[in-house]
């Protein structure tokens, strides 16, 4: 049985609009999602914040509290997401490493292999549970602790590049390059802590754009066309 970890920006959710819930794009992730789960794979979920708020968001409030807001916003991207899921025939489970009265569960590595063991898809929600952290060091503490077989990372870009391809019409996109590399070379691939994560734990990353039709699918079954990061 194999298992991932499917990591989703905050803006993914937003399509076009770039803010908030765009639902017909996340019924689409969910149905890939499905495909996914059926053939057999466990799935954890991890979403960032962003279509709703980054800690940075605000030079006025305290960063802590800032932060705060960061991980309810994902916690509030979660259950959307899980929702969704269930409306297209999974099950699904919110935990979250706080309390959140009946909304979410509390997570811990057996309960979520329970889920698993349920053929449930877990969600991952509110991040670590600390401030001046990000979802993408919470992506891989948890692809760590649940011991995922890799992280996939569905981004807004195809792969990895060697510069912006947005202001350098000559980038290069990477297949493969090691995560000492993304770290040396500086790469945005996921943040400095998460990477250095990824590298003492020798956890696989897959990035792919999520735009690109069938993409979470094509990226799982062999068709992967995005830049696999290796340890
Ligand atoms: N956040 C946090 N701790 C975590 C995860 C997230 O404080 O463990 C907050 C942080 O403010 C972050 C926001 O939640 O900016 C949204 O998370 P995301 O990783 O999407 O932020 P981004 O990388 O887009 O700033």
């Amino acid at each position: 049985m194999s298992r991932i970890l499917l990591k989703l920006s905050g803006e993914a959710l937003a399509g076009d609009k770039h803010h908030g819930f765009d639902e017909a794009t996340v019924i689409e992730v969910a149905k890939q999602v499905k495909q996914i789960v059926d053939n057999g794979t466990q799935v954890g979920i991890v979403i960032g914040g962003g279509n709703f708020w980054r800690g940075r968001t605000s030079e006025t409030i305290d960063r802590t509290k800032a932060d705060q807001i960061g991980m309810l916003a994902t916690v509030m991207n979660c259950i959307y997401v899980s929702e969704i899921f269930r409306y297209v025939g999974m099950k699904t489970a919110v935990l979250t490493p706080f309390e959140c009265g009946n909304m979410t569960k509390l997570f811990s590595k057996d309960r979520a292999n329970k889920y698993f063991a349920h053929d449930m898809v877990v969600f991952f929600a509110g991040g670590t549970g600390h401030p001046y952290f990000s979802t993408d060091t919470a992506t891989v503490l948890r692809a760590i602790e649940i011991e995922a077989d890799g992280i996939y990372l569905a981004k807004a870009i195809d792969g990895v590049y060697d510069s912006d391809p947005k202001t350098n019409p000559a980038a290069k996109k990477y297949d493969e390059l090691s995560i000492e590399e993304v770290v040396e070379k500086k790469l945005a691939v996921v943040d400095l802590t998460a990477s250095i994560m990824c590298l003492e734990n020798k956890m696989p990353m897959y990035v792919f754009g999520l735009n690109e039709e069938n993409s979470i699918v094509n990226a799982l079954t062999g068709k992967f066309n995005g830049t696999k990061v290796t340890v």
